[in-house]
């Protein structure tokens, strides 16, 4: 152990320059050419630690980067996930450049994950240089749309995943320094509620009230939030009507909701789509289900 010790100790250095580059490589999800250098790099450092490198072509998003190296133990490999693309536009870096202060050292996409990428392509120069073989295959997989969902990756991280014996995802750990062995599930519903326009004064018992209805369907939503579930329901934008004399033809809103299991998942998109006409369902799945698209008229509340 000392050994070790002693070697990482002697890296930080490296480890540091090598963050800061794949961070002055901006790498926004959705900016392919931006993502395909950091790919580009990623691929040239697995090779520096002489991983057998395949690059996985993204038809709209980035390229991903594979690598593979053996062990003297053949069998099922551990996969490590990491994901080389950012929230950050291009340009954030001239406004927020790198920086260092003290024990820390900031930059966009530090800590989400390109800290993570160093930390295995440092594990891995490390039981290198130290002759130490693997006791297992690793095979390390850098996707490059994490940031909007993994659309285009989810495919080869399940197939690769399901083939392994342990898979670590290097994202960041908790402010504590617990290691994160869970994701939640998370998705948003935006909800259309058309009623019927009349005048408040002379006309009332003839308008149905839109944003009446879509006062319901918030009490109903929000009221599935379960804190010991894990199950949060949050309405974060409301819009309707015209004026106050006028009973509302329309009302749109926008709801995010999180699940720390997928039977969370279904009995919340059961109830949304019990209570109404949902114009529209993503989700952005941390745990393994993507319900799929809905378009269901009339409500049966
Ligand atoms: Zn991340």
């Amino acid at each position: 152990m000392n050994r070790l010790t002693e070697y990482f100790n002697s890296q930080q250095g490296a480890m540091l320059e090598l963050l800061r580059t794949l961070v002055e490589i901006e790498s926004p999800s959705h900016d392919k050419a931006a993502v395909d250098r950091m790919a580009e790099r990623v691929a040239v450092e697995m090779e520096a630690c002489s991983g057998r490198i395949q690059r996985l072509p993204g038809m709209e998003t980035g390229d991903m980067v594979l690598g593979e190296w053996p062990s003297p133990n053949p069998g099922k490999p551990v996969l490590v996930l990491c994901h080389m693309d950012t929230v950050y536009p291009l340009g954030t870096l001239a406004e927020r450049p790198p920086r260092r202060e003290g024990e820390r050292f900031y930059g966009p996409g530090s800590l989400d994950m390109k800290s993570g990428i160093v930390i295995a392509l440092a594990a891995l120069r490390g039981l290198g240089a130290l002759g130490i073989p693997l006791a297992a295959p690793v095979q390390m997989l850098c996707t490059a749309d994490e940031e909007i969902g993994s659309g285009a990756s989810r495919a080869t991280f399940d197939a690769l995943a399901k083939e392994s014996r342990l898979v670590l995802c290097l994202e960041a750990a908790l402010p504590d320094g617990a290691l994160k062995t869970a994701r939640k599930g998370v998705g948003d519903l935006q909800v259309r509620v058309e009623g019927r326009a009349a005048h408040a004064g002379a006309n009332h018992q003839n308008g149905v009230n839109a944003i009446e209805e879509m006062a319901h369907i918030v009490l109903a939503l929000q009221g599935m939030t379960d804190y010991e579930k894990g199950t949060t329901v949050n309405v974060g934008v409301i819009q309707g009507g015209t004026t106050s004399n006028v009973v509302p033809e329309a009302c749109e809103a926008k709801f995010d909701f999180r699940v720390a299991s997928a039977g969370e998942a279904e009995r919340l998109l059961q109830r949304a789509q019990g209570l109404m006409k949902i114009t529209d369902v993503k989700a952005y799945p941390g745990m393994g289900w993507a319900p799929q698209p809905v378009d269901r008229q009339g409500a049966d509340r």
